[in-house]
């Protein structure tokens, strides 16, 4: 990857979704040079207690506040897909979208939600998460979907895959010089914001918290998949390991 920009797409549920969950990481990221790209599955409609907000209202001003949130991260572009908020499945038509923006940017690295998450009782998120690693393997391989190449959709495999509110962390990025950063672009989300008045307390100690474990002032915690080739995997015409052979 040395040499060419490493180009990293979060794929969310919602607005407000990758600032709350990796903004510190991804505000760090940025910085260093990385391109970010967001993809936000739904339009939020119906993220409000608020009575006198219709949803029509409230989905433009979600894709605002998102447009600045992103903006205050340091990403270069965000793509809404619009679908109707606490609706969102793991159907073949999200996961085929998803598949062509994977194969339309070329990321080398993915963000998502891990859908396999205990207790998780949001739909969108665990629908969010699935179909964003199935469309990991809708884009890879040439023979899933082969009308993408004819459009001119090559197969793209990225190589890594960063889980998020995960229960299983086992990789952590120190975010100590961009909670600030993290805060900022949450704080853009004014229509979320009222129904957690104690919010910049509230991130400000989850962070606290993945950081005691990863033993910095504040972080972040993922699961993470590392593709490799499958040569590296199993390697083509390789012996098979002196144990398992048959004497
Ligand atoms: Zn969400």
């Amino acid at each position: 990857m040395e040499g060419d920009t490493v180009r990293v797409l979060f794929i969310a549920a919602h607005p407000d979704d990758v600032e709350l969950s990796c903004g510190g990481t991804a505000a760090k990221w940025a910085k260093a040079g990385r391109e970010l790209i967001y993809v936000v599955c739904t339009n939020g409609d119906k993220g409000t207690h608020d009575r006198s907000l219709s949803p029509f209202r409230l989905a433009e001003l979600r894709e605002e506040e998102q447009r600045q949130a992103a903006a205050r991260i340091g990403a270069k572009e965000v793509i809404f897909l619009r679908h109707p908020d606490g609706e969102l499945e793991a159907c073949s038509n999200l996961r085929m979208e998803l598949a062509m923006l994977i194969r339309r940017f070329c990321p080398q690295i993915i963000f998502t939600h891990d859908p396999w998450r205990r207790y998780q009782i949001h739909p969108d998120h665990r629908a969010a998460g699935l179909a964003a690693c199935d469309a990991i393997v809708l884009a890879r391989d040439h023979l899933f979907v082969p009308v993408l190449e004819i459009v001119g959709l090559p197969p793209h495999a990225p190589s890594e895959l960063y889980l998020w509110g995960t229960d299983d962390p086992d990789y952590f990025e120190d975010i100590t010089e961009t909670l600030q950063d993290k805060l900022d672009a949450v704080a853009c989300h004014q229509t979320q914001l009222a129904q957690m008045p104690d919010w910049q307390d509230r991130v400000r100690q989850w962070a606290a918290d993945v950081g005691a474990k990863a033993g910095t002032a504040y972080a972040e915690g993922f699961h993470r998949i590392i593709f490799r080739p499958a040569e590296h995997v199993f390697p083509r015409n390789a012996e098979p390991p002196a144990d398992n052979r048959k004497s």
